[in-house]
């Protein structure tokens, strides 16, 4: 529910062990950079289903008082923040003062929070119709027997033990439970290695990082053939099909180039449906134009930012640069596919001017097709400190930058997924919102 709400949210606060109360003397506020600001009234909606809350042990709450209007802390507890589904997108991050000692937190995002007359509110948008990952869309009972049939119809084939095993039953993966229901988008892991070592990579944290990756990354490299085993007859049953490479229990599909474009040819052979995707670090372009070769159809290149200065030392690449990311891109559009960006929206940073500046250039360099505006899952403090930002500059609001872009690029899309073949090529709007 969006509206001007008649009062502002009141800040949250927990007791440390997961009990959250409102402290009514404070308004929530939000966080932009490495600045607390107050959130307008309209930005505030109710908190989508899906979506959680956090305690930040360690933090203490930022917040305006009631009676005076300063800023203040909330010494009651430790702050809370709004963890939101998919398909939204935060406008701003939580605020806090984080004490000497405070923990890094895990590879979440952390998003504004508040209280009013019974709900939780938080500052998103939704940015993607598409309800291929929405909480209230999954049924257990189907997934299970899902998987049943699966590992019983494809009972040597690694890939599928490792997608049943960890990345549903485990890890619970959007991705891999719509693959077991038999709908939608396929993930298709295949790498054990990495040439970026991103700082909030969530398939590997180095021993010396105090905090750990949300996945194992995948141990061992797939065969051409336990891909196309599982893939094709998804291509061939699911409704809007799509089969994605590179997902987050594996490091950079791309270093397995040659299996993927073989499966690719080979999937080609058994059936023209679907859309077959890459969601990759965009790190090698000659590897790119050699599966659009075999019949890619889209790209999706993930980037903290459209900056080099940015980009490179939260990638930390090994033996390529920031311009091989455009170059995959553009390749992509030069064979006729889809390209998009998985744009990791920092408040404060995204919008910054800079990085507008930034962006502008990237789509019209690119001919980008999409931005999928994805909360940036980290710990903005350790983020920012890691990569050396101390000011964050002039910001524009989230909100004020997708309008601009929007104006000046009216055919690109902004979503939060990869789109089916049905959107690629024709209406994209009214007919997916129940896709
Ligand atoms: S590109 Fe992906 S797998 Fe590689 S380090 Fe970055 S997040 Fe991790």
């Amino acid at each position: 529910m969006s509206s001007s709400l008649p009062d502002n949210p009141y800040i949250l606060y927990s007791d440390g062990k997961g009990n959250i109360f409102e402290d009514t003397s404070l308004y929530a506020v939000g966080r932009s950079g490495w600045d607390a600001l107050p959130v307008p009234a309209e930005d505030w909606i109710a908190l989508p289903s899906g979506g959680s809350l956090y305690e930040l042990p360690g933090r203490r709450g930022i917040g305006i008082d009631v009676e005076t209007g300063q800023m203040r802390l909330c010494e009651k507890g430790w702050a809370v923040a709004a963890f939101i589904p998919p398909a939204y997108t935060g406008l701003y991050l939580a605020a806090y003062e984080t004490l000497p000692d405070a923990p890094t937190l895990p590879l979440f995002c952390y998003t504004a929070v508040g209280w009013l007359e019974g709900q939780f509110y938080t500052p998103v948008v939704r940015i993607e119709q598409d309800i291929r990952q929405e909480a209230a869309g999954y049924d257990n009972d189907l997934i299970h027997q899902g998987v049943g049939a699966a590992l019983q119809a494809f009972p040597h084939n690694r890939l599928v033990k490792h997608l049943a095993e960890k990345c549903c039953l485990t890890y619970h993966c959007p991705a891999a439970r719509n693959f077991f229901i038999g709908r939608w988008e396929c993930p298709v892991p295949s790498s054990p290695a990495c040439n970026a070592n991103c700082i909030g990579c969530i398939s590997f944290q180095p021993e010396e990082e105090n905090i750990v990756s949300t996945q194992d990354r995948l141990d061992f490299r797939p065969t051409k053939e336990e891909i196309v085993e599982f893939t094709v007859p998804h291509l061939q049953t699911a409704p809007f099909p799509i089969v994605s490479f590179g997902q987050g229990c594996e490091g950079e599909p791309l270093l397995m180039w040659e299996t993927i474009r073989n499966a690719i040819v080979e999937i080609r052979k058994h059936t023209p449906n679907g859309s077959i995707n890459i969601n990759t670090n965009g790190s090698r372009p000659a590897a790119v134009k050699a599966l659009c070769e075999a019949g890619l159809n889209s790209i999706r290149v993930s980037t903290n930012s459209a900056r080099k200065h940015v980009y490179e030392p939260y990638y930390r690449p090994n033996n390529y640069v920031f311009e091989d990311i455009l170059e995959s891109l553009r390749i992509v559009r030069s064979y006729g596919g889809w390209a998009s960006i998985n744009y990791f929206v920092f408040p404060g940073m995204t919008d910054s001017v800079e990085e507008y500046e930034a962006l502008r250039k990237l789509i019209i360099d690119t001919g980008l097709s999409m931005i999928q505006w994805r909360n940036f899952n980290i710990d903005p403090d350790w983020y920012l400190g890691k990569i050396g930002i101390h000011d964050t500059g002039e910001a524009l609001g989230i909100k004020q930058l997708m309008s601009l872009i929007r104006e000046e690029f009216p055919n690109l899309k902004f979503g939060y997924f990869n789109p089916p073949a049905e959107r690629i090529s024709g209406s994209y709007e009214e007919d997916f919102a129940h896709s």
